[in-house]
């Protein structure tokens, strides 16, 4: 099943008179727009208390704001993601930052990447193990190091030289993460065979200079060893941020996601699709007596409709179940829409846009 909302975006009349799709466009309009997530799996309403849905809806709401207010105040897509995610990594709900879920030896090993649309820089982190909020190691990567992606204890040392906050151990450790773990060493069942909810965090976001950026962090799987590492914080597969396409953040079975190579996948297919539209559309332009088009359609005028990018994202994640995988991801656009896709019963997720839409859903029946 799939499931989605979607945003009306920007339209100016001449895209309005150009696009021809059955879904729905209405000319209101979006200067920014937001979408989160703390994971997807088998989240089911028989599966949660109702004290525990009202404890994750008011943490996702919080995020949600918390990114809205930035975007409102003009801040940046960058700004806003950070510190939603901050505030998720903070939350011991989700499996990220507190709440972190246990490695195999019972550590606590995060992974996070973030990126910047706007110039297509990007920074992540695999295997940390004692920075309080990953996002903002990956974000200090992308900024203040010549690389993309650190890990282990090059990682951490990066982590203490900055300055970031370091935490012991103890800080990330649930007690229901730990029985997660006790029980899957109980069991000794792999990572991988364990019924998962997964509660990895992430945030995308388009601010109102148009700029486009995604960030995602994670514990990655229960029981994870020999160092594995997830989509999360691989730059392409669990987080992808271009302002010519869209911004993307995942959750789910991370080896899936990475071999699909999803939020790049999308992003790809939405930038290809995009002159092609336009194309298209250009065709429909009447000529003139000698032949040539009245006028030309310009990529400022024209955008790819809701049905479209939805039906990308969909198609996508239809793949990524064809090989095996489970999951979801949220995106947002640089024409103001911010939906979802995901295969999984339910997904933790919201939506804020400039326009006062905001909803905060959990089950796949929801909108
Ligand atoms: N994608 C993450 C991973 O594979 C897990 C999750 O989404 O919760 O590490």
């Amino acid at each position: 099943m799939f499931k989605f909302a979607i945003i009306a975006p920007v339209l100016t009349m001449a895209a309005l008179a150009l696009c021809n799709s059955a879904s729905a466009q209405t000319d209101r309009e979006v200067n920014w727009s937001i979408a989160i997530h703390g994971g997807a799996g088998t989240i089911e309403r028989e599966k949660i208390t109702p004290e525990k849905d009202a404890e994750i809806r008011t943490a996702l709401n919080k995020a949600l704001a918390e990114g809205s207010r930035i975007l409102k105040a003009g801040g940046s897509a960058m700004d806003a993601i950070t510190a939603t995610i901050v505030l998720l990594e903070n939350d011991p709900n989700f499996n990220a930052g507190k709440g972190a879920v246990f490695t195999w030896d019972k550590t606590n090993e995060l992974d996070s990447s973030i990126m910047d649309g706007s110039d297509l820089s990007a920074g992540a982190v695999a295997g940390v193990t004692a920075t309080k909020n990953p996002i903002l190691l990956a974000r200090a990567v992308k900024n203040n190091s010549p690389h993309v992606m650190l890990s282990g204890k090059g990682a951490d040392q990066f982590s203490r030289e900055q300055g970031l906050e370091q935490v012991t151990p103890d800080y990330y450790a649930t007690p229901r993460r730990l029985k997660q773990i006790e029980d899957v060493l109980a069991q000794q069942v792999s990572a991988a065979d364990i019924d998962h909810k997964f509660g990895t965090v992430g945030a995308v976001a388009m601010d109102s200079k148009g700029n486009m950026a995604a960030g995602t962090s994670t514990g990655g799987m229960t029981g994870k060893r020999w160092g594995r590492i997830g989509d999360s914080p691989v730059v392409g597969a669990g987080t992808y941020a271009d302002n010519r396409s869209c911004a993307i953040s995942a959750t789910g079975a991370g080896e899936y996601f990475i071999r699909l190579g999803v939020a790049h996948e999308i992003c790809t297919r939405i930038r290809m699709r995009f002159p092609a539209a336009i194309e298209e559309a250009q065709t429909t332009v009447p000529k003139d007596k000698d032949g040539n088009y009245s006028y030309l359609i310009h990529a400022s005028e024209f955008i790819l409709d809701d049905a479209e990018v939805q039906e990308i994202a969909d198609d996508v994640m239809a793949e990524l179940g064809g090989i095996g995988g489970t999951g979801g991801i949220i995106y947002a656009t640089p024409w103001g829409q911010a939906g979802y896709s995901f295969n999984t019963p339910g997904m933790y997720r919201g939506r804020a846009t400039s326009d006062g839409t905001t909803s905060v859903s959990i089950y796949g029946d929801e909108e």
